[in-house]
């Protein structure tokens, strides 16, 4: 007899835990892009990158120099196996702001994360691959979707050039090229942050990025958006908690629908001079015309 009521009990736990996280779904779905910064460090320093001005020990140390460390290998497989246990069937990269294809571990990622039905889609600056034609044919097909940063063209014929190449690279993998150089988001702590016109109206524009994103950087800790690299909302760390709770904390849910609403910027320090919504610059026009 008692063990049939314990047995209920504990049935009716569970029962009620299943509609608890059902309920947190509904009200606040899980999110569409996972981002697992699996290295620290990237190849080049770039003016429009919020990496370009750090000095706190994130990304480069006070004199300048690259941080350059690895998430544990078995704290990858975890996260993504985290991921695919809670249902999430979306898009993974493997770098935050960093150059993923730096790492000799890529392709062993990049195949568990296909063995686990999901789907890999990556951003390079293209300079790895460049270098190793065999990374490009292993690759090819395995990432669904890559973006390449042509960062270097001067005028339209150089531009179209290096689309080219890499269009004969590239066969199976879908292409789609970041054109910073005229297509420029403006973030803060890169240089252009604080060199261009900025268009106050921005300030007051919804940000849904924290609803759609969840981040975590190399040392585990869980950044509120892409301009978060500094993590300086407290979300917690993946090598602590796992995905669900830092998901689904009352905390990132009571940010996340804070700024989802017009005027949410200004309720916290970073949102209240975050840009990245305002109109792309077109850097090369605007040194033009200066
Ligand atoms: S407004 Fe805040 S949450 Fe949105 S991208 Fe900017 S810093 Fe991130």
């Amino acid at each position: 007899m008692k063990n049939t009521l314990r047995k209920i009990l504990i049935r009716l736990g569970v029962y009620k835990l299943i509609a608890l996280i059902l309920k947190k779904n509904r009200d606040f779905p899980i999110w569409e892009n996972l981002e697992i910064d699996i290295q620290s460090s990237c190849n080049r320093d770039c003016e429009f990158c919020p990496r370009f001005s750090d000095r706190t020990g994130v990304r480069k140390d006070k004199q300048g120099n690259q941080i350059i460390t690895k998430m544990p290998t078995e704290k990858v497989y975890n996260l993504i196996a985290q991921a695919s246990k809670l249902g999430f069937k979306g898009k993974i990269k493997l770098h935050r702001l960093s150059e993923s294809l730096l790492d000799k571990r890529y392709v062993e990622f990049a195949k568990y994360i296909k063995s686990k039905g999901l789907r890999l889609l990556e951003n390079s600056n293209g300079d790895v691959l460049k270098k190793n034609e065999v990374l490009c044919t292993q690759l090819d097909g395995l990432i669904e979707h890559l973006t390449i940063g042509l960062y270097d063209y001067k005028n339209e014929d150089e531009k179209q050039a290096e689309i080219a190449y890499w269009r004969s690279k590239f066969h199976k993998t879908q292409l789609i090229f970041s054109l910073p150089p005229e297509n420029c988001t403006i973030r803060q702590g890169s240089k252009v942050y604080t060199e261009v016109i900025k268009n106050p109206k921005a300030l007051d524009l919804p940000c849904t990025q924290p609803n759609r994103m969840m981040l975590i950087r190399y040392d585990g800790n869980v950044s509120l958006c892409c301009e978060d690299d500094g993590c300086h909302f407290d979300l917690g760390n993946a090598f602590e908690q796992t995905l669900q709770e830092l998901w689904w904390s009352h905390k990132h849910i009571k940010i996340a629908k804070t700024l989802a609403k017009p005027g949410g910027r200004h309720k916290f320090a970073r949102c209240s001079r975050c840009y990245n919504g305002q109109e792309r610059i077109n850097l090369l026009k605007t040194r033009r015309e200066n």
